[in-house]
């Protein structure tokens, strides 16, 4: 990925659109297995991320993803806004002295990020969590999966948290309760990564 960070507005601009776009729908996931305020924890998240997108954009890919993680974990708050701040600083430890990236390379920095996540939350894959969404993207990134086929990908780990009973979370207070419903953290992993591999086309 010959990549500049100047591609970032454009980026955080897509996430924005896809996340007003499936606000309610994601709402209404959140309140029946949580307490239905992950998208609005979102959306503050990503309203920051909007002030300062021109500056962030200025900086090197470590620095510009470091500040991404750091404006999420303290703007966000919940459940979700660690686990995508610790998304994004261990993505950004992961691009050390770096400045530019091959699809391998990038592929490298998504896994350590999304590892750090499982860290974090002390979660594992089929548990019902965002986790359930980019473990799949992270593999099969890791396994040269072209980009053209991660939303895809994105999409059925997105779809798979339905059958599960969460174990982590809010959602695991429901036990047996929290089958057949997706889980909010996995759809909104889902609709970011469907935006940014859509707007890198
Ligand atoms: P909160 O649960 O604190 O209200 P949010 O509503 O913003 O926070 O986020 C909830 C989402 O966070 C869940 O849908 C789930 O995907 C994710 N989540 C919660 N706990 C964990 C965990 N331990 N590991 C990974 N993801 C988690
Ligand atoms: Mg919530």
């Amino acid at each position: 990925m010959s990549l500049a960070p100047e591609i970032l507005p454009a980026l955080i601009k897509a996430v924005t659109t896809t996340i007003e776009q499936n606000a309610e729908e994601v709402t209404e996931l959140d309140q029946v297995l949580g307490d239905g305020d992950h998208v609005t924890n979102l959306q503050r998240g990503v309203g920051a991320l909007n002030d300062q997108i021109d500056d962030i954009a200025q900086l090197e890919w470590p620095q510009a993803i470091q500040k991404i993680g750091m404006t999420l974990l303290s703007t966000m708050g919940g459940a979700s806004g660690s686990l995508f701040g610790t998304l994004f600083i261990s993505m950004s430890k992961a691009m050390a002295g770096k400045k530019e990236f091959n699809q391998q390379e990038f592929a490298d920095v998504f896994f350590a990020g999304v590892e750090a996540v499982k860290k974090r939350g002390k979660a594992e894959a089929g548990e019902k969590t965002m986790l359930d969404t980019l473990i799949p993207v992270a593999d099969k990134m890791l396994e040269g999966v072209s980009m053209d086929n991660i939303c895809q990908v994105a999409i059925e780990g997105m779809e798979s948290t339905k059958e599960m009973k969460a174990t982590k979370g809010r959602a695991s207070y429901l036990e047996e309760k929290s089958i057949g419903h997706i889980d909010a953290g996995a759809r909104t992993s889902q609709l970011i990564i469907c935006a940014i591999v859509e707007a890198l086309r």
